[in-house]
């Protein structure tokens, strides 16, 4: 398995690539992000995971984890950072890596984080969920039907996802309302019925059949028209 670490503290990479050759894993450095994405657009082999620090002297790591992911969204990336506060992590994690890990490390932890991110990234498209049409890629968040994104709302996504991991079964409200909103009681709303009826908006095409089928009684079922 081969790992770019694209790491500007020349102690850390050394470290880093020392670790990873003594566990049997092939290790190439980058000491800036230029350097990365160089590698990453021309490899001699195929990389199988990139460990990215975000403080990098030049050309930060978000950028090159955005560049990235424009061309590769499949391509497992861990952060490593010593930005502690919630919020880098919440933004790294969203800009598409896989998992982060805290400077200063175990490098134990780290290990096995990157043995989780590629045990999870290994399985055939265990990122993407697919029912008919729809396709719901989970790392880079994009929804599409019959090819056409569509642009969906963080509970409209919750929503939609619940669906598609229960192609066919009727989800009943109470339900839906324990796993997309948390709530473990009725709260007297139609909050359900109207983000059901936001969905089917987004998701029905003209001259085709709706996808969210109402199930008088008792909820709603995602059908499979193909
Ligand atoms: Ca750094």
């Amino acid at each position: 398995m081969r790992i770019l670490v694209v790491e500007d503290d020349e102690r850390i990479a050394a470290f880093l690539v020392k670790g990873l050759r003594a566990e049997g894993y092939s290790a190439i450095v980058a000491g800036n992000g230029e350097d990365a994405e160089h590698l990453l657009e021309r490899p001699l082999e195929p990389f199988d995971l990139v460990l990215l620090d975000l403080g990098l002297p030049t050309m930060s790591g978000e950028d090159v984890l955005v560049d990235l992911r424009r061309r590769d969204p499949a391509l497992p990336v861990v952060i490593l950072t010593a930005r502690a506060e919630v919020g880098e992590k919440v933004r790294g994690l969203d800009l598409g890596a896989n998992d982060y890990v805290t400077k200063p490390f175990a490098f134990e932890e780290l290990l096995a984080r990157v043995r989780a991110v590629v045990r999870s990234t290994n399985q055939p498209s265990a990122s993407e969920l697919a029912v008919g049409d729809l396709r719901l890629d989970l790392f880079t968040k994009v929804a599409q039907r019959g090819g056409r994104r569509i642009e969906l709302a963080p509970r409209e996504w919750a929503l939609l996802e619940l669906f598609m991991r229960h192609p066919t079964h009727v989800l009943t409200r109470a339900r839906i309302l324990s796993e997309v909103w948390e709530y473990d009681f009725d709260p007297g709303s139609n909050v359900v019925d109207v983000y059901v009826g936001y969905l089917r908006r987004k998701l029905n095409r003209p001259g085709l059949e709706p996808l969210l089928k109402t199930v008088r009684g008792a909820g709603y079922r995602l059908v499979d028209h193909t």
